[in-house]
């Protein structure tokens, strides 16, 4: 038998499988630098994608207020542009906004010049609505090609990740929500532990939630509002620092 029909399907497998980690594995640099942890593992990042949405982030930003949280905002380009004046608003409260496209395609799937035009326009979108570029970009689903992150960087955009992604899209339990989330404690309380089992971390979470969906308007999120309205609180209590992306500095979170 000619090895050959053996090898090949066995080595595509695993270049599929290769290119699949690298295409969203949040702390893979296959297809360019990112973005993944804070600089110090007490400061927790809050990050939100896929708004605006008039019907949650006008609630959400009263609930972040209310414990003196800042967050990290991806929005769609076309929100963007059907909600202006809540994009201004959530920058004038101290919030950070970040590019998630124009209408979040999956970038895996995209050649290097709908790449561009997909962030070009999302970025032109928060500029006319808050006359400032954004900084940061992260690619819907986590998806990235073998040419995205030479047009993030073209851009003069950071790629972000995260560490923890709780799935709150999912049609599922309030308290499954929660559960989800536990992580983030976890680690803070390991971090207070008098003899740690365990290395200290270098790095801090980066949580990603949705105050909208990229595709329907007025998306239901109170199960979000609900799990953070459950955790903001105790974060704090754990000594948790909440950090924008802007807050942190320096090459260490390109972990
Ligand atoms: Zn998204």
């Amino acid at each position: 038998m000619n090895p050959w029909l053996v090898a090949a399907p066995v080595a595509l497998a695993g270049v599929a499988g290769f290119t699949a980690y690298g295409a969203v594995a949040a702390r893979s640099q296959l297809f360019g630098a990112a973005v993944s942890g804070t600089d110090h593992p007490r400061k927790l990042a809050l990050t939100f994608d896929d708004g605006p949405n008039p019907s949650i982030t006008p609630k959400l930003l009263d609930l972040l207020d209310r414990h003196r949280a800042k967050a990290t905002f991806f929005v769609v380009g076309h929100w963007v542009r059907s909600a202006p004046s809540l994009v201004r608003e959530t920058i004038a409260r101290g919030h950070v906004l970040g590019n998630h496209t124009d209408s979040h395609p999956n970038l895996f799937f995209c050649g290097p010049a709908e790449c561009r035009e997909e962030l070009e326009r999302c970025t032109e979108a928060i500029q006319q609505a808050t006359s400032e570029p954004p900084r940061w970009f992260r690619p819907p689903y986590g998806f990235r090609s073998p040419w995205l992150g030479e047009v993030v960087q073209q851009q003069r955009l950071h790629m972000v990740m995260w560490t923890l992604i709780p799935g709150d899209w999912r049609p599922k339990p309030q308290q499954w929500l929660i559960d989800r989330m536990k992580p983030i404690a976890e680690h803070a309380q390991a971090l207070g532990a008098t003899a740690p089992s365990r290395p200290r971390p270098a790095h801090g979470d980066i949580l990603c939630l949705h105050d909208g969906h990229y595709a329907l308007p007025n998306a239901d999120r109170t199960r979000t509002l609900a799990a953070l309205e459950y955790w903001l609180p105790r974060w704090r209590d754990l000594d948790l620092e909440f950090v924008t992306m802007n807050q942190m500095h320096g090459k260490a979170v390109e972990a």
